[in-house]
């Protein structure tokens, strides 16, 4: 029998590896995980902690502005980025430091540096040396992708940057209609700075349902948002206030930040995947089945860098059933069709299963159930903002196959739903729940 040095190696120390390596080392597997960065991964350091401790800096202008219509006056409010910036960085050390304490008790051992493939059953470390592994875990995430090399590209941020600003931009012009991009668009706004969105599409978020692209759109816009569709970035130059911005049309805007949030690319490069023969999918993501094997049998591969959803517990989830399938002789794989996700705009999004457009594509008949109201905290606060509902079920058997919210509290809400309809709710059992009053949730019960 062959004898390897562990019986797992993990490259990355993300959300997918650090669950694969503290499981598999739970049923007495021998771990090793590399880490090029910092443990933690993308969503602790880069990702969705930071970025939601800054979205709930940004909130506080919305309360503090609400606050008056029920009698409140604040005087002298004033908001310091430096602060901001540096009691995240506190947070997201002492997170950092319970991932390596978490993986330290399981007995997995963290080696500090880049690790790439050498075969089937080898690895090899920055410095040299050379691990034999019975099986390779690839769980190396993604990066910003930065798009065409356009004029003057190298002085735009990404979100990897924009953590770290030494100051908060007074404006800044942001590519991308997606997650990030619309993310960063409503915290920097609610800071304080003047935002105006770049996007090639004609709508924004574009895989979501219409009337919540729609919803956000005109909620952004009316809170002094710009948004330039059917546009691009086509150079950007130094200005003596910043940036010059050239848009694809000739137009140009001025601002001090540009920031690129256009997708993110796996991580592959260099890893020595064409060594070990590993395939990749036509868009450079690792390739691989259903259990997160690839096409080599001993090389399995989880998270961002692989062509399926990029959400953290998406991540997390495939790492675990790796574990559980592969050291615990418990098999099992992850169902990706039915993951409630939300958007951190403001206001925010939470969404879970098939759009209208996707339902009605897929050939169901449909019956379509939205309720759009102004959330009583605005009568007295006087915000001109609505609350937006959508159910999407289907008419034959009356199941609920998606549901899409966008208002206060969308996140919250949709992960409660999101066990709704996994387990194959219907609008029936929608109905026959009492609702809670008074509460926006109450609406997804009393739709008729
Ligand atoms: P990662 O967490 O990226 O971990 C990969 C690790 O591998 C990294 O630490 C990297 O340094 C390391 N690595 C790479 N190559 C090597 C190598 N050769 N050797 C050693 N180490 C290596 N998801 C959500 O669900 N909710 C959110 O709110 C959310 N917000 C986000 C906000 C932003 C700004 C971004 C960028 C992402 C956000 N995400 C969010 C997505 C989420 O962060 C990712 O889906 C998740 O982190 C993917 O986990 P992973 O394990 O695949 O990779
Ligand atoms: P997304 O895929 O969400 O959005 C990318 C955006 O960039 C789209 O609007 C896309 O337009 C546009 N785009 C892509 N390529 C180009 C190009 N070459 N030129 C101009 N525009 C382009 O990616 P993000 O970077 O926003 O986020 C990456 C992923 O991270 C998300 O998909 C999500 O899975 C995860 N994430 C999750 C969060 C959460 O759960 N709250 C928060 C942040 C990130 P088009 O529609 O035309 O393709």
């Amino acid at each position: 029998m062959t004898s390897y040095d562990v019986d797992l190696f993990v490259i990355g120390a993300g959300s997918g590896g650090t669950r694969a390596a503290r499981i598999a080392a739970g049923f007495g597997a021998r771990v090793k995980v590399a880490e090029e960065y910092r443990v933690g991964g993308t969503c602790v350091i880069r990702g969705c902690v930071p970025k939601k401790l800054f979205v709930y800096a940004a909130r506080f202008a919305h309360e503090f502005e609400d606050s008056a219509g029920f009698g409140w006056s604040l005087q002298g409010a004033s908001f310091d980025w430096p602060t901001l910036v540096a009691n995240k960085d506190k947070e997201i050390a002492r997170l950092e430091g319970a991932y390596r304490a978490n993986l330290g008790r399981a007995d997995v051992e963290i080696l500090p540096q880049r690790a790439t493939v050498e075969g089937p059953n080898a690895v090899r470390l920055a410095d040299g040396t050379r691990v034999s592994a019975k099986y390779i875990l690839i769980a190396t995430g993604g990066h910003p992708n930065l798009g065409p090399e356009i004029p003057g590209r190298e002085l735009a941020i990404t979100s990897n940057e924009a953590f770290h600003l030494p100051r908060l931009p007074r404006s800044i012009v942001i590519q991308g209609a997606g997650y990030i991009a619309l993310e960063f668009a409503c915290l920097f706004a609610g800071l304080g700075a003047k935002v105006t969105v770049v996007h090639r599409g004609a709508q924004l978020l574009r895989d979501f349902d219409d009337e919540v692209s729609e919803h956000l759109a005109a909620e952004m816009r009316a809170s002094g948002i710009a948004i330039e569709l059917g546009v691009t970035i086509a150079a950007i130059e130094p200005d003596a206030e910043g940036r010059r911005v050239r848009l694809s049309d000739g137009r140009e805007i001025v601002a001090d930040e540009v920031m690129l949030a256009i997708g993110r690319l796996p991580n592959i490069a260099g890893l020595g995947l064409e060594t070990a023969g590993v395939a990749l999918a036509a868009n450079g993501a690792i390739k691989v089945d259903a259990g997160s094997r690839t096409n080599v049998p001993s090389i399995y591969a989880v998270g961002d860098v692989t062509d399926r959803l990029q959400l953290t517990p998406v991540a997390i989830r495939e790492g675990h059933a790796f574990a559980d399938t592969v050291f615990g002789a418990k098999p099992w794989t992850v169902d990706h069709s039915l993951v409630a996700t939300a958007v951190f705009t403001e206001p925010e999004i939470g969404t879970v299963g098939l759009t209208e457009a996707q339902a009605r594509a897929q050939g169901y008949r449909l019956d379509i159930y939205k309720a759009d109201f102004r959330p009583m905290k605005a009568t007295l606060s006087g915000r001109a903002t609505r609350t937006f509902m959508k159910l999407v079920v289907d008419q034959q058997t009356d199941r609920v196959l998606g549901v899409h919210l966008i208002g206060e509290a969308s996140a919250e809400m949709i992960q409660i739903v999101g066990i709704v309809l996994a387990m194959g709710g219907t609008k029936a059992d929608f109905d026959r729940t009492i609702a809670l009053h008074p509460s926006a949730a109450e609406e997804l019960v009393t739709m008729r």
